[in-house]
């Protein structure tokens, strides 16, 4: 019999937790194959170690690490999955946002049509604030253009894989994570499954929107270098543009006179300018800052105890 090992990064989670558990034992009775559970408790400050342990004493299938500090969902989903032993590795959140009742079609997938992966992908937003989704969307139209790498619109990290594909994923060792780019730049054989999004069951999100905005961009710098030509474009842009005012102006003084006029335009003219070099120097920054943090080849996590 197969094992699938189900990777679940926890922040914060004690009252998600054993709800999690009993809905996963529910969803998942009578599929053929054995589970080993692994909770990821990416350094709450909650109760979410007690429970952890309680649950680890209680079942044998239950395993888990915890970290030394947050170090977030995107190491936590690493640390899972390099853990992990079975010959099929899901992703799960624990607050059932991802229904575990679609695990036993995703091992079917799997196993009978040939698949390497079975994602989900929720298909409305719902429950969510509008504004949200507006960014969330126009954020997946601008990546999808600029990236060479296909990024889902509504996938979520919820997915099971086979070992083939893990090995490959944990072969990308950088810092600055975006899993949802690294899942999809891997290729093989995805399936997507669709649903409708499910409401939280218990604690909040932990994403504002502050840290869904600097995600966004760490997701495009990690797969697009085109804001690096932004520069250069806007450079021969402003060049022609000022050619063609040159010309202007040489033939009106030559034709009608040079009366001393445009200073408020001057000014309004040396803002716009200096406000693209910034712009652009900014984008600069961003990329070396990203190559600066890849370069310390720091540990994407630090597990303080384990089970
Ligand atoms: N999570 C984590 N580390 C973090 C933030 C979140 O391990 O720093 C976990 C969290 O416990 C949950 C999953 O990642 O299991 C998804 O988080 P959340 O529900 O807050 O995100 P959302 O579903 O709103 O995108
Ligand atoms: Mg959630």
């Amino acid at each position: 019999m197969s094992t699938v090992s189900v990777v679940i990064p926890c922040y914060n989670e004690e009252e998600a937790v054993p709800l999690f558990y009993e809905a996963f034992l529910r969803d998942t009775q009578g599929m053929p194959v054995t589970f080993e559970l692994l909770f990821v408790d990416d350094g709450s400050r909650d109760g979410t170690l007690c429970r952890l342990e309680q649950l680890s004493q209680k079942d044998e299938r239950v395993h888990y690490l915890s970290f030394s500090r947050n170090f977030g969902k995107e190491s936590a989903m690493f640390a899972g999955m390099e853990a992990a032993t079975g010959d099929y590795v899901a992703i799960m959140d624990v607050d059932l946002q991802d229904p575990p009742s679609l695990l036993p079609r995703m091992l079917e997938a799997i196993q009978n049509e040939g698949y390497d992966c079975v994602a989900s992908r929720r298909v409305t937003r719902k429950g969510e604030p509008p504004i949200r989704s507006f960014f969330a969307r126009a954020f997946y139209r601008l990546i999808n253009r600029i990236s060479k790498t296909e990024i889902v619109d509504g996938a979520r990290d919820f997915r099971l894989m086979t070992r083939q594909m893990v090995e490959a994923i944990l072969q990308l060792r950088e810092v600055g994570r975006f899993s949802k780019g690294l899942f999809s730049w891997v290729g093989f054989q995805t399936k997507w499954l669709e649903y409708e999004n499910v409401e939280r069951v218990a604690g909040e999100t932990k994403w504002s929107f502050w840290k869904l905005l600097l995600y966004s961009i760490d997701g495009i710098t990690a797969f697009s270098t085109a804001p690096l030509a932004i520069a250069s474009f806007a450079g021969v842009l402003f060049c022609l543009i000022a050619f063609g005012m040159l010309l202007f102006f040489f033939f009106k003084t030559i034709f009608f006179g040079d009366p001393v006029a445009g200073f408020p335009a001057s000014i309004c003219i040396i803002l716009l300018l200096g406000g693209i070099q910034l712009f652009c120097i900014g984008i600069l920054g961003q990329y070396l800052s990203k190559t600066y943090l890849e370069t310390k080849k720091r540990p994407i996590y630090i597990v303080k105890t384990r089970k």
